[in-house]
């Protein structure tokens, strides 16, 4: 079974509610899409969004990647000869880590199906269901409230609630999200690079103080500043997630040896794919160090490769894997159910998405 062609499309789909973070604001999906045909005719897909300000990735850049590179080194290539195709896979470019997701999905997908089994079941197959939480975009303190009440109505019983851009306001902010929503409901914080190292410590000492029960704080200061990380880590009980610090296994390893955070986020279009994302989660288990699998703003094809995965692997404790519910629609069909929190893995072979928009041939 060997790859014979790989192309790309294009997806727009348009979210329920903008999202924002200290970082950006968005009003749609708006994704590159892969395919991979082998010469039996059976397909693989792959997506990517082009998360400019985290990854470097535009959609010309992705799309440039995998046409004028990837394809090209990768086509001929047997299918069952995985690990030669991956490693081709990292060497034929540099970086480009979304478009490297977009196309090691979309092989993980084929291969899954020439094995006949639904993709969490090859990579680890732990279990088939996986509990994610859903985002609280930045907004006014009144809004904010509403989406969560709105969230935990729509059935989700964990909350991650975008900060960073006020300081202490944020505490206040938490703190009205906890009383509404009350204690039952968990609640992660992400800064997104929002704070420095001091602001972070004087922020979570106060959402301490305030018993605000944070189930952890992802990414409190600038992903490069791995010793403000560490000062925030060694001074909080709250546990600090790692998120734009981690890129590749190397950025784990460094982060884990010097202890500079508690928790790692895994996103494919960080690792580049599931082959890379495998062994941050090997690296972590080494460690004992739990892992959350998260997602860019995605659709249901990419978000569904990071589903397989973290149900596919006991170290990935939390998943953060909400693109479908951001979406106001799904174009697709086949695949993993998602039902508010609860996302349902497909026991058909692969991915298990039959139908996408633009690849109908
Ligand atoms: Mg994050």
């Amino acid at each position: 079974m060997k790859i014979a062609k790989i192309e790309t499309g294009s997806i727009q789909i348009p979210l329920v509610t903008p999202f924002k973070t200290s970082l950006r604001t968005a009003t749609h999906v708006d994704d590159i899409l892969v395919r991979v045909t082998a010469d039996t005719g059976e397909t693989g897909f792959g997506e990517a969004p082009p998360t400019a300000v985290i990854t470097g990735d535009t959609k010309g850049s992705i799309r440039a990647a995998i046409e004028e590179f990837i394809a090209p080194s990768l086509v001929g290539y047997d299918i069952e000869d995985l690990d030669g195709i991956m490693a081709r896979l990292s060497s034929c470019i540099q970086k480009n880590t979304s478009a490297k997701a977009a196309v090691d999905m979309a092989i993980y997908d084929l291969y899954a199906k020439r094995l006949g089994l639904p993709l969490y079941k090859v990579l680890g197959g732990r279990s088939n269901t996986v509990e994610t939480d859903i985002t609280i975009s930045v907004d006014t303190t009144s809004k904010m409230v509403s989406d969560s009440l709105k969230a935990v109505k729509d059935g989700f019983n964990i909350l991650k609630v975008k900060v960073g851009k006020e300081g202490l306001k944020d505490v206040e902010r938490i703190a009205k999200i906890r009383e509404a929503v009350g204690p039952e409901i968990q609640i992660r914080v992400d800064a997104n690079q929002g704070w420095n190292a001091k602001d972070a410590v004087r922020i979570i000492t106060a959402l301490e103080d305030r018993n605000l029960d944070i189930d952890l704080v992802e990414q409190p200061v600038p992903a490069h500043d791995l010793a403000g990380m560490k000062y925030v880590t060694e001074r909080v009980y709250t546990p600090i997630l790692a998120d734009e610090s981690v890129f590749t296994a190397e950025d784990a390893i460094t982060i884990i040896q010097e202890r500079a955070a508690d928790l790692i986020n895994i996103k494919l279009m960080k690792t580049g794919g599931i082959y890379q994302a495998l062994k941050i989660c090997s690296i972590a288990e080494i460690y004992g160090v739990e892992c959350m699998m998260g997602c860019m703003l995605e659709s249901k094809i990419a978000v569904s490769a990071g589903a397989h995965l973290a149900g596919a692997k006991g170290i990935i404790t939390r998943a953060d894997l909400d693109g479908p519910g951001l979406c106001s629609i799904d174009p697709y069909e086949g695949g993993p159910e998602y039902n508010a929190g609860t996302i349902l893995l497909n026991e058909t072979p692969g991915l298990g998405i039959t139908h996408v928009p633009g690849f109908e041939d």
